[in-house]
C-alpha cells in the first residue's frame, strides 16, 4: 500500500500519532479535525497515501464519498449542532490543501455560524464563453 512515513495522516493511519477516531474500515478512516472550523468537523481519508484526488483509484474515491455521506447523516442524527453540512476537498496547495494526503472535510453548519467562503467572482460570463470553457474541459477529460 502507498504510504509516506513523513505524512501526518499516514502516521495517523499507522497508529503512530493519536486521533479521535469516528469510523474505520479497510479502505478509509474518519477522525476529528484537530483544529475544527465548527464543532464536529471531521475528516475522511483513504488509508493509502495519495496527494491528489486525481491519483486515487475510483473505487476508493467512491468509498470515501459514501463514508462522507454516511457520516453526514450521523452528524445530523447526533447531538452535535448540525443544521447543514459542507463536504469540502481542497485539491492542491493553490486550492488551500495544507496536508498533502487527500481528505474530505465533513463540516457541520448552522445559520450565522460565522463560517463563509470568501468568494470574489469574476464578471458573469456569456453563454458563448461558458460553452467555450465546457469544450476545453470536455476535450481534456480522459476516460
Ligand atoms: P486542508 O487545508 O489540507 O484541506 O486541511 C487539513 C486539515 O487537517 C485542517 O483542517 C487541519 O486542522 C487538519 N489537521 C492537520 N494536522 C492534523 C493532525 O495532526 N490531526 C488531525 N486530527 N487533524 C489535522
Ligand atoms: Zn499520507
Amino acid at each position: 500500500m502507498n504510504t509516506d512515513p513523513d505524512c501526518v495522516f499516514c502516521r495517523i493511519v499507522a497508529g503512530e500519532l493519536p486521533a479521535a477516531l469516528v469510523a474505520e474500515d479497510e479502505v478509509t478512516i474518519a477522525f476529528m479535525d484537530i483544529n475544527p472550523i465548527n464543532e464536529g468537523h471531521l475528516l475522511v481519508i483513504p488509508r493509502e497515501h495519495h496527494e491528489s484526488i486525481a491519483t486515487i483509484p475510483g473505487d476508493v474515491v467512491s468509498h470515501m464519498t459514501l463514508i462522507s455521506q454516511w457520516l453526514t447523516a450521523a452528524l445530523r442524527a447526533s447531538p452535535v449542532r448540525t443544521e447543514g453540512v459542507n463536504l469540502y476537498l481542497a485539491d492542491g496547495a493553490a486550492a488551500g490543501q495544507e496536508v498533502p494526503h487527500a481528505h474530505m472535510h465533513v463540516i457541520p453548519r448552522w445559520r450565522r455560524d460565522g463560517f463563509r467562503f470568501n468568494v470574489s467572482r469574476p464578471p458573469t460570463p456569456t453563454h458563448e464563453q461558458l460553452e467555450d470553457m465546457a469544450a476545453q474541459i470536455r476535450a481534456a477529460a480522459t476516460e
